[in-house]
Protein backbone atom coordinates (compact mmCIF):
# COMPACT_ATOMS: atom_id res chain seq x y z
CA UNK A 1 0.00 0.00 0.00
CA UNK A 2 1.11 3.30 -1.42
CA UNK A 3 1.63 5.93 1.72
CA UNK A 4 0.37 9.06 1.38
CA UNK A 5 0.66 12.27 3.66
CA UNK A 6 -0.89 14.86 1.06
CA UNK A 7 -2.00 18.25 2.60
CA UNK A 8 -0.16 17.72 5.93
CA UNK A 9 2.35 19.98 7.25
CA UNK A 10 5.58 18.27 9.17
CA UNK A 11 8.01 20.59 11.24
CA UNK A 12 11.20 18.25 11.46
CA UNK A 13 13.50 20.38 14.05
CA UNK A 14 17.55 19.92 12.94
CA UNK A 15 16.75 19.27 9.68
CA UNK A 16 19.61 21.11 8.15
CA UNK A 17 21.97 17.86 8.08
CA UNK A 18 22.18 14.19 8.44
CA UNK A 19 18.99 12.54 9.78
CA UNK A 20 16.83 15.06 9.90
CA UNK A 21 17.48 16.16 6.50
CA UNK A 22 16.64 12.64 5.55
CA UNK A 23 13.26 12.68 7.58
CA UNK A 24 12.25 15.48 5.39
CA UNK A 25 13.25 13.98 2.13
CA UNK A 26 11.26 11.03 3.15
CA UNK A 27 8.01 12.62 3.91
CA UNK A 28 8.24 15.26 1.55
CA UNK A 29 8.17 12.42 -0.81
CA UNK A 30 5.17 10.80 0.43
CA UNK A 31 3.47 14.21 0.05
CA UNK A 32 4.11 16.07 3.00
CA UNK A 33 4.95 20.02 3.19
CA UNK A 34 7.90 20.17 5.17
CA UNK A 35 9.68 23.04 7.43
CA UNK A 36 13.04 22.57 7.59
CA UNK A 37 14.43 24.00 10.67
CA UNK A 38 17.99 25.46 11.38
CA UNK A 39 19.42 26.59 14.50
CA UNK A 40 21.72 29.75 13.50
CA UNK A 41 22.57 31.81 10.88
CA UNK A 42 25.58 30.26 9.79
CA UNK A 43 23.17 26.48 8.57
CA UNK A 44 20.90 29.05 6.31
CA UNK A 45 23.04 27.67 3.43
CA UNK A 46 22.67 24.43 4.22
CA UNK A 47 19.22 23.94 5.30
CA UNK A 48 18.59 25.77 1.43
CA UNK A 49 20.26 23.02 0.05
CA UNK A 50 18.20 20.60 2.22
CA UNK A 51 15.28 22.30 0.37
CA UNK A 52 16.36 23.28 -2.86
CA UNK A 53 16.90 19.17 -3.08
CA UNK A 54 13.05 18.73 -2.10
CA UNK A 55 12.12 21.51 -4.87
CA UNK A 56 13.83 19.65 -7.23
CA UNK A 57 12.04 16.54 -6.66
CA UNK A 58 8.97 18.06 -6.99
CA UNK A 59 8.16 18.35 -2.67
CA UNK A 60 6.84 21.60 -1.24
CA UNK A 61 8.56 23.14 1.84
CA UNK A 62 10.08 25.98 3.87
CA UNK A 63 13.41 26.54 5.65
CA UNK A 64 12.79 28.16 9.51
CA UNK A 65 15.82 29.66 11.79
CA UNK A 66 14.58 28.74 15.22
CA UNK A 67 17.17 27.41 18.83
CA UNK A 68 14.84 25.23 19.92
CA UNK A 69 16.09 25.17 23.10
CA UNK A 70 14.69 28.92 23.70
CA UNK A 71 10.95 29.26 24.60
CA UNK A 72 10.17 32.23 23.12
CA UNK A 73 11.81 31.47 19.86
CA UNK A 74 10.02 27.89 19.63
CA UNK A 75 6.41 29.79 20.58
CA UNK A 76 6.89 31.99 17.55
CA UNK A 77 8.10 29.05 15.03
CA UNK A 78 4.95 27.40 16.27
CA UNK A 79 2.84 30.63 15.42
CA UNK A 80 4.45 31.73 12.37
CA UNK A 81 4.49 28.13 10.88
CA UNK A 82 0.45 27.77 11.42
CA UNK A 83 -0.03 31.60 10.57
CA UNK A 84 2.11 31.07 6.68
CA UNK A 85 0.87 26.87 6.05
CA UNK A 86 -1.95 26.97 7.95
CA UNK A 87 -1.49 24.24 10.61
CA UNK A 88 1.20 21.34 11.99
CA UNK A 89 0.46 17.64 11.50
CA UNK A 90 3.07 16.11 12.49
CA UNK A 91 6.22 16.81 14.58
CA UNK A 92 9.77 14.84 14.13
CA UNK A 93 11.72 16.05 17.52
CA UNK A 94 15.27 15.88 15.72
CA UNK A 95 17.66 18.39 16.74
CA UNK A 96 20.25 16.45 19.15
CA UNK A 97 23.58 17.48 19.75
CA UNK A 98 26.32 16.01 21.90
CA UNK A 99 29.45 17.48 24.25
CA UNK A 100 31.39 14.39 25.40
CA UNK A 101 33.54 14.44 28.56
CA UNK A 102 34.38 11.99 31.01
CA UNK A 103 32.18 12.31 33.57
CA UNK A 104 34.29 13.80 36.43
CA UNK A 105 35.84 16.56 33.72
CA UNK A 106 32.29 16.91 32.74
CA UNK A 107 31.32 21.20 33.24
CA UNK A 108 27.81 22.27 34.04
CA UNK A 109 27.91 24.31 30.58
CA UNK A 110 28.46 20.85 28.89
CA UNK A 111 25.95 19.25 30.93
CA UNK A 112 23.39 21.86 30.76
CA UNK A 113 23.88 22.37 26.88
CA UNK A 114 22.98 18.52 25.81
CA UNK A 115 20.24 18.88 28.15
CA UNK A 116 18.81 22.08 26.78
CA UNK A 117 19.10 20.99 23.24
CA UNK A 118 17.94 17.02 23.43
CA UNK A 119 15.60 17.45 26.04
CA UNK A 120 14.14 20.80 26.48
CA UNK A 121 14.05 21.67 23.39
CA UNK A 122 11.88 18.19 22.55
CA UNK A 123 9.27 19.38 25.45
CA UNK A 124 9.02 23.02 24.10
CA UNK A 125 8.04 21.95 20.58
CA UNK A 126 5.83 19.14 21.61
CA UNK A 127 4.13 21.37 23.75
CA UNK A 128 3.58 23.88 21.53
CA UNK A 129 2.58 20.76 18.64
CA UNK A 130 0.18 19.38 21.11
CA UNK A 131 -1.27 23.21 21.47
CA UNK A 132 -2.06 23.11 17.93
CA UNK A 133 -3.05 19.88 17.75
CA UNK A 134 -6.17 20.26 20.04
CA UNK A 135 -7.24 23.16 18.63
CA UNK A 136 -7.43 22.16 14.89
CA UNK A 137 -9.20 19.11 16.09
CA UNK A 138 -9.10 15.88 13.58
CA UNK A 139 -9.13 16.45 9.84
CA UNK A 140 -10.23 13.22 8.05
CA UNK A 141 -9.48 14.18 4.85
CA UNK A 142 -5.28 14.22 6.03
CA UNK A 143 -5.27 11.61 8.76
CA UNK A 144 -7.39 9.42 11.26
CA UNK A 145 -5.17 11.10 13.72
CA UNK A 146 -5.17 14.57 15.42
CA UNK A 147 -1.57 14.82 15.40
CA UNK A 148 1.99 12.84 15.06
CA UNK A 149 4.66 13.37 17.66
CA UNK A 150 8.20 11.72 16.55
CA UNK A 151 10.78 11.63 19.01
CA UNK A 152 14.44 11.20 17.99
CA UNK A 153 15.84 9.02 20.50
CA UNK A 154 18.84 6.45 20.40
CA UNK A 155 20.02 3.62 21.28
CA UNK A 156 21.46 5.13 24.20
CA UNK A 157 17.72 5.29 26.04
CA UNK A 158 18.98 2.10 26.96
CA UNK A 159 22.28 1.39 26.45
CA UNK A 160 24.40 3.25 29.11
CA UNK A 161 27.18 5.43 27.19
CA UNK A 162 30.89 6.12 29.70
CA UNK A 163 31.78 9.42 28.46
CA UNK A 164 28.61 10.65 27.50
CA UNK A 165 26.03 11.16 30.38
CA UNK A 166 24.25 14.13 29.31
CA UNK A 167 23.75 12.47 26.38
CA UNK A 168 22.67 9.39 27.46
CA UNK A 169 20.84 10.75 30.39
CA UNK A 170 19.30 13.30 27.77
CA UNK A 171 17.71 10.30 25.68
CA UNK A 172 16.91 8.18 28.81
CA UNK A 173 14.18 11.01 29.83
CA UNK A 174 13.02 10.97 25.89
CA UNK A 175 11.40 7.96 27.01
CA UNK A 176 9.68 8.92 29.63
CA UNK A 177 8.46 12.09 28.08
CA UNK A 178 7.50 10.37 25.19
CA UNK A 179 5.45 7.66 27.28
CA UNK A 180 3.89 9.82 29.28
CA UNK A 181 2.57 12.34 26.35
CA UNK A 182 1.46 9.04 24.54
CA UNK A 183 -0.20 8.50 28.28
CA UNK A 184 -1.96 11.77 28.40
CA UNK A 185 -3.54 12.56 24.70
CA UNK A 186 -4.37 9.49 23.80
CA UNK A 187 -7.70 9.97 23.96
CA UNK A 188 -7.54 12.83 22.18
CA UNK A 189 -6.49 10.62 19.37
CA UNK A 190 -2.57 11.99 19.43
CA UNK A 191 -0.18 9.31 18.67
CA UNK A 192 3.69 10.15 20.22
CA UNK A 193 6.65 7.59 19.88
CA UNK A 194 10.09 7.38 19.90
CA UNK A 195 12.31 6.26 16.93
CA UNK A 196 16.22 5.00 18.89
CA UNK A 197 18.71 4.94 15.84
CA UNK A 198 22.01 2.92 16.45
CA UNK A 199 24.99 4.47 14.44
CA UNK A 200 23.61 6.14 11.60
CA UNK A 201 26.07 7.87 8.74
CA UNK A 202 26.02 11.50 9.69
CA UNK A 203 28.31 14.78 11.10
CA UNK A 204 27.56 14.35 15.05
CA UNK A 205 29.74 10.88 14.59
CA UNK A 206 32.33 11.13 12.01
CA UNK A 207 35.13 9.85 13.99
CA UNK A 208 33.24 6.76 14.42
CA UNK A 209 33.27 6.02 10.55
CA UNK A 210 35.37 8.06 8.55
CA UNK A 211 38.57 5.96 8.68
CA UNK A 212 38.61 2.10 7.57
CA UNK A 213 39.74 1.41 11.15
CA UNK A 214 37.40 3.35 13.40
CA UNK A 215 34.09 1.90 10.89
CA UNK A 216 35.85 -1.58 11.32
CA UNK A 217 35.65 -1.01 14.68
CA UNK A 218 32.21 0.26 14.66
CA UNK A 219 30.82 -2.91 12.68
CA UNK A 220 31.85 -5.40 15.54
CA UNK A 221 28.88 -3.79 17.46
CA UNK A 222 26.35 -4.04 14.57
CA UNK A 223 25.18 -7.37 13.82
CA UNK A 224 24.05 -6.57 10.24
CA UNK A 225 27.46 -5.27 9.71
CA UNK A 226 26.46 -1.96 7.85
CA UNK A 227 26.18 1.33 9.17
CA UNK A 228 22.66 2.92 9.04
CA UNK A 229 21.82 6.02 6.53
CA UNK A 230 19.47 9.03 7.14
CA UNK A 231 17.47 7.09 4.62
CA UNK A 232 16.97 4.21 6.91
CA UNK A 233 15.29 6.37 9.34
CA UNK A 234 13.12 8.56 7.15
CA UNK A 235 11.52 5.46 5.77
CA UNK A 236 10.53 4.28 9.56
CA UNK A 237 9.07 8.33 10.08
CA UNK A 238 7.06 7.88 7.15
CA UNK A 239 5.70 4.83 8.05
CA UNK A 240 4.71 6.42 12.08
CA UNK A 241 3.80 9.35 10.79
CA UNK A 242 0.81 7.66 8.34
CA UNK A 243 -2.19 6.21 9.57
CA UNK A 244 -0.79 2.68 8.40
CA UNK A 245 0.81 3.06 11.97
CA UNK A 246 -2.41 4.26 13.39
CA UNK A 247 -2.57 1.76 16.74
CA UNK A 248 0.94 2.81 17.75
CA UNK A 249 1.85 4.84 20.49
CA UNK A 250 4.02 4.79 23.61
CA UNK A 251 6.38 2.95 21.42
CA UNK A 252 10.64 3.37 21.28
CA UNK A 253 11.17 1.77 18.00
CA UNK A 254 15.31 0.77 17.86
CA UNK A 255 16.60 0.70 14.44
CA UNK A 256 20.03 -0.09 14.76
CA UNK A 257 20.96 -3.06 12.32
CA UNK A 258 20.55 -4.91 15.55
CA UNK A 259 23.00 -3.45 18.14
CA UNK A 260 20.98 -3.62 20.83
CA UNK A 261 21.43 -7.38 20.65
CA UNK A 262 24.55 -6.90 22.38
CA UNK A 263 26.54 -8.69 19.75
CA UNK A 264 29.49 -9.06 22.13
CA UNK A 265 27.42 -11.65 23.74
CA UNK A 266 27.27 -13.82 20.10
CA UNK A 267 29.91 -15.51 21.42
CA UNK A 268 28.31 -16.96 24.25
CA UNK A 269 29.15 -13.85 26.69
P1 LIG B 1 23.68 16.17 12.93
O1 LIG B 1 23.97 15.85 11.50
O2 LIG B 1 24.69 16.89 13.73
O3 LIG B 1 22.28 16.93 12.97
C1 LIG B 1 21.81 17.61 14.09
C2 LIG B 1 20.93 18.74 13.60
O4 LIG B 1 20.40 19.45 14.72
C3 LIG B 1 21.70 19.75 12.76
O5 LIG B 1 20.88 20.20 11.70
C4 LIG B 1 21.95 20.87 13.76
O6 LIG B 1 22.23 22.13 13.14
C5 LIG B 1 20.64 20.85 14.51
N1 LIG B 1 20.67 21.55 15.79
C6 LIG B 1 21.67 21.59 16.71
N2 LIG B 1 21.32 22.39 17.74
C7 LIG B 1 20.07 22.86 17.46
C8 LIG B 1 19.19 23.75 18.12
N3 LIG B 1 19.51 24.31 19.29
N4 LIG B 1 18.01 24.04 17.52
C9 LIG B 1 17.67 23.51 16.32
N5 LIG B 1 18.48 22.67 15.65
C10 LIG B 1 19.66 22.34 16.22
O7 LIG B 1 23.39 14.81 13.73
P2 LIG B 1 22.37 13.61 13.46
O8 LIG B 1 23.13 12.37 13.62
O9 LIG B 1 21.61 13.84 12.24
O10 LIG B 1 21.44 13.75 14.75
C11 LIG B 1 20.05 13.96 14.66
C12 LIG B 1 19.38 13.31 15.87
O11 LIG B 1 19.58 11.90 15.82
C13 LIG B 1 19.94 13.77 17.21
O12 LIG B 1 18.86 13.90 18.15
C14 LIG B 1 20.84 12.62 17.62
O13 LIG B 1 20.99 12.51 19.01
C15 LIG B 1 20.06 11.44 17.06
N6 LIG B 1 20.85 10.23 16.87
C16 LIG B 1 21.85 10.17 15.96
C17 LIG B 1 22.54 8.98 15.80
C18 LIG B 1 23.64 8.81 14.80
O14 LIG B 1 24.30 7.74 14.80
N7 LIG B 1 23.90 9.75 13.94
C19 LIG B 1 22.22 7.86 16.58
C20 LIG B 1 21.18 7.97 17.52
C21 LIG B 1 20.50 9.16 17.65
P3 LIG B 1 23.79 22.56 12.99
O15 LIG B 1 24.42 21.50 12.14
O16 LIG B 1 23.73 23.89 12.34
O17 LIG B 1 24.35 22.61 14.38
Amino acid sequence: MEISLKNQVALITGSSSGIGAGIAKSLSESGATVVINYPFPGAKEQAEAVLDEISGNGGKGIIYQCDVSKEDEVVKMFQDIIRDLGTIDILVNNAGIQKDAKFMEMTLDQWNAVISVNLTGQFLCAREAIKEFLRRGIDPAKSVACGKIIHISSVHEIIPWAGHANYASSKGAIRMLMQTLAQEYGADRIRVNSICPGAIQTPINTTAWDTKEALDSLLTLIPYNRIGQPADIGNLAVFLASDMSDYITGASIFIDGGMTTFESFSTGG
